[in-house]
């Protein structure tokens, strides 16, 4: 009895262990590819990515910064700075990013306004913060953008909600206030996002 007790306990450990690396076996890959003329360094860059990354691998989506796209990249969606939006791409100049739509389809193609990011932030204490620090705070910012636009993007909606990541606004102050984990989707969002999520994947195994 004992010995059959043991092996019960052992069997749902085993699945207990099991559960969650399946879960996280196969979560998709979205590929950046980051303009150059974004102006990032490579610390910006870092610090952009890993807002952006920090507020998608919750909801089970890795995003991943690339030059080239590779069989592992499971969407590939191009990041350029303003200053390259053609006429018809162009949005609100007060924007921190926006996300082209054609037909009602999201193109995969992010614009995002550095120098805004930088201005509003700037605009929060002038003068009298560390360059680091506002660097850091800007990269956030930009971050907290770049993941806004992905949602667009993945969701395949230009629809806005009073909170969480798909919010209308992002306000440099809420860098400080709220931390990159307060960005998330509703339950509504989230079926949406599974549900283009594995469109996308049953399109590119075929
Ligand atoms: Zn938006």
């Amino acid at each position: 009895m004992a010995y059959g007790s043991f092996a019960a306990t052992s069997a749902v450990l085993v699945l207990a262990l099991a559960m969650p690396s399946l879960a996280i076996a196969q979560p998709p890959i979205v590929c950046l590819a980051l303009s150059p003329k974004l102006s990032f360094d490579a610390s910006n860059t870092g610090n952009v990515m890993e807002e952006t990354r920090t507020i998608w691998a919750p909801l089970g989506v890795v995003i991943r910064a690339v030059e080239q796209a590779d069989d592992s990249c499971a969407r590939i969606i191009v990041v350029r700075a303003d200053a390259e939006a053609r006429l018809e791409d162009i949005a609100d100049p007060n924007a921190l990013g926006w996300v082209p739509f054609v037909a009602g389809r999201a193109r995969q193609l992010v614009f995002l306004q550095p120098r805004r990011a930088r201005s509003l932030v700037d605009g929060l204490t002038p003068a009298t913060r560390h360059e680091g620090l506002t660097n850091l705070l800007v990269a956030k910012l930009i971050g907290r953008t770049l993941a806004h636009e992905v949602g667009h993007v993945l969701l395949n909606s230009m629809s806005h909600e009073k909170s969480g990541l798909m919010q209308a606004q992002f306000r440099a102050i809420d860098v400080l206030r709220w931390p990159a984990s307060s960005y998330t989707l509703n339950s509504s969002e989230r079926a949406r996002l599974i549900t283009r999520l594995s469109v996308s994947q049953r399109r590119a195994a075929q």
